[in-house]
């Protein structure tokens, strides 16, 4: 992956290779750090990079922060200003991902999360497809269980809480499938390493709720609204078993770097005629307008990163 030229580092965007902290670093050992991941959409027809939901991202970045009694001194409103300056800075043209930290700075040593220091970093990078298969993907159930809120806070982006989904994404990836999905301590569905999960069953939308120890998805979020408003479907947030999901007639998983990912196998089982289903062939095209600002009633998500030169009266 191509390194960026900046990043935003203590306060100011600097050259990347000057933005460092050092192996004593509090966040670097312990993983008590929070972070975020956003995309850019770059739109070809109005030359435009859209930045898409980004106070929700950033307002999803502080909840993380409160939960590991983080404090820094931004709003989302000025995290995302300091995004779209360092985007314009990067000169990023094309389909991007940002990625916002905040981290506990101090150089000591000691387990906790009070009486430390909080930094914010960010930095930029073209970025495109996430799940190599992404119109038909084949997944497994994961050997491991999804983190519990009372073990690590499954809806706070917590850096150390990532542990559990390189475990999940590895061990699927070498057993040659392309994801994973993950259970609860109890047996639900909770999610995959980084995307939320949705089922179609006679025409309703089925996701895990937000007590299934989740990320709130800004993804999913997006794609329930989108179901609703523009396919008409009802969604249903509600517990679900394992065998539910061998018996969808659609299958598919959300995230930002995921976007809408079809699941067409699931353990060597066929989701409905095993191909894309409609309904999720519908929501990622609407999603893939939607994120490049190509529909007025959703321009609201998307962020323009450039401002535009008026065209000069002759
Ligand atoms: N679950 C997990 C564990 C994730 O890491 C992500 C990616 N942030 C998601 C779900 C999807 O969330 P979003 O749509 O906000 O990217």
């Amino acid at each position: 992956m191509t390194l960026p030229t900046y990043a935003f580092f203590e306060g100011k965007i600097v050259p990347y290779g000057q933005a460092k902290v050092g192996v004593m670093n509090h966040t670097l050992n312990y993983g008590t750090g929070v972070f975020g991941g956003i995309r850019g959409y770059w739109n070809e027809e109005q030359e435009q990079l859209f930045v898409f939901r980004p106070l929700d991202h950033f307002k999803r970045l502080l909840n993380s922060a409160k939960i590991m009694c983080s404090q820094v001194e931004y709003d989302e409103n000025e995290l995302r200003d300091v995004a779209l300056e360092l985007l314009r800075r990067e000169e990023l043209r094309e389909d991007c991902y940002l990625r916002p930290l905040i981290y506990k700075s101090d150089e000591l040593i000691g387990v906790r999360l009070h009486d430390l220091s909080d930094d914010v970093a960010m930095f930029a990078v073209p970025f495109t497809r996430y799940v190599e298969r992404d119109e038909g993907a084949h997944v497994t159930f994961s050997s491991w269980r999804r983190i519990d809120d009372n073990m690590i806070p499954a809806r706070g982006k917590i850096t150390g809480a990532y542990v559990n989904s390189a475990l999940i994404k590895t061990d699927a990836v070498r057993a040659g499938f392309d994801e994973a999905l993950v259970l609860t301590q109890e047996g639900h569905v909770s999610e995959g390493s980084a995307e939320n999960i949705f089922l179609l069953r006679n025409n309703r939308l089925i996701t895990p709720p937000v007590s299934d120890n989740i990320l709130e998805g800004i993804t999913r979020r997006t794609v329930m609204t989108l179901a609703e408003q523009e396919l008409g479907l009802e969604v249903e947030e509600r517990s679900v078993d394992r065998t539910e999901v061998f018996l969808a007639d659609e299958l598919f998983m959300t995230g930002t770097a995921a976007q809408i990912t079809a699941i067409v196998r699931v353990d060597h089982r066929a989701i409905g005629d095993g191909v894309m289903g409609p309904a999720t062939a519908e929501l990622r095209r609407l999603y893939s307008d939607v994120v490049r600002g190509r529909i007025k009633q959703y321009l609201h998500w998307t962020t323009p990163v450039y401002v535009n030169e008026p065209t000069p009266v002759a």
